[in-house]
């Protein structure tokens, strides 16, 4: 009797733990991955860091995605030199479904370090300004391949967002203008970037291109922040407007909002493009929120 009970226990609980398996976003899985790649050094086009981490994102891509695409194109750096190799890389999860959303960041980091006092001409490591971007997106393909989402799905990492000079924007955002004008069938309906967000003291305000471009969309991912206990993050006021890789693709068709949290680390400090831009200026915990709402949001859809 009793090993009758122990066994129908046994078999209760197991099922419940798997029908109560979802995706739960873990903030060290993704800081992992954001040591991982300021390891190999500054990622600016054209650096021994540069190639590693486009290996890296390719060979990622194919353990986690259904597809890899490499958009390779040529860039330049306004910096240094005219011509230099780079490459978008976009993972793809049900590349033939139509309904399909994509998730963005930039992978490659400023040549320069133009705000900082010393050494200015010496690239950044961009934990935040890179690496946490890119660091939630890796841990999402883990994820939705484990969880495959209903929709179509495209993660892109674009190259060359960070080499322009100050108040340049036409020097920036080189690869996810590539992509603008070289888009892959079927074209995503929305897109979300991530930019920064790594920040350690984390605020993420509207940003203004955001809300002129996809409204509603900024709308759902307050809200869905709000709903989930993170309204001290996910400030519901409007903040700085930042020419990023969501300006060219809202500009051919596919409205795409900003999460960035401009002010790195506070009023009165800063830490963007300056060799200040350390992983100990960021946290898990802020990856974790900001992945954790990006997750909620693909499967709501
Ligand atoms: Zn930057």
């Amino acid at each position: 009797m009793i090993n009758k009970f122990y066994i129908v226990a046994a078999v209760f609980l197991f099922t419940a733990v798997v029908i109560r398996s979802e995706p739960v976003f873990t903030g060290q899985k993704a800081f992992d991955y954001l040591i991982h790649q300021t390891d190999m050094g500054p990622r600016n086009p054209g650096s021994p860091g540069h190639q590693a981490c486009l290996d890296w994102l390719i060979h990622q891509g194919r353990l986690l995605a259904d597809t890899v695409v490499v958009q390779r194109f040529t860039g330049f750096n306004p910096y240094g030199d005219s011509d230099i190799p780079m490459a978008n890389v976009i993972y793809r999860y049900r590349p033939h479904i139509k309904k399909r959303v994509m998730l963005m960041a930039h992978w490659d980091t400023r040549p320069v370090a133009d705000l900082d006092l010393f050494d200015k001409d010496l690239p950044i490591p961009g934990a935040n300004d890179g690496a946490s971007g890119v660091a939630v997106l890796m841990h999402l393909a883990e994820l939705f391949k484990q969880y495959p989402p209903t929709i179509g799905i495209d993660l892109a990492f674009w190259d060359g967002e960070d080499s322009g000079r100050p108040s340049r924007p036409e020097e920036f955002a080189q690869g996810s203008r590539f992509y603008s004008r070289n888009q892959i069938e079927p074209v995503p309906q929305k897109a979300i970037l991530i930019d920064m967000i790594g920040d350690a003291d984390l605020k993420i305000y509207y940003e203004l291109y955001s809300l002129k471009f996809a409204p509603k969309l900024v709308t759902e991912i307050w809200k869905i922040a709000r709903d989930m206990g993170f309204s001290d993050v996910f400030i519901p006021l409007q903040g700085p407007m930042v020419y990023d890789d969501h300006v060219p693709l809202s500009g051919k068709g596919i409205p795409s909002i900003n999460i960035i949290d401009f002010q790195y680390p506070r009023a009165g400090l800063n830490y963007w493009h300056t060799h200040e831009d350390t992983p100990d200026k960021c946290s898990p915990q802020s990856l974790e929120i900001v992945g954790s709402v990006l997750l909620k949001w693909v499967y709501s859809q």
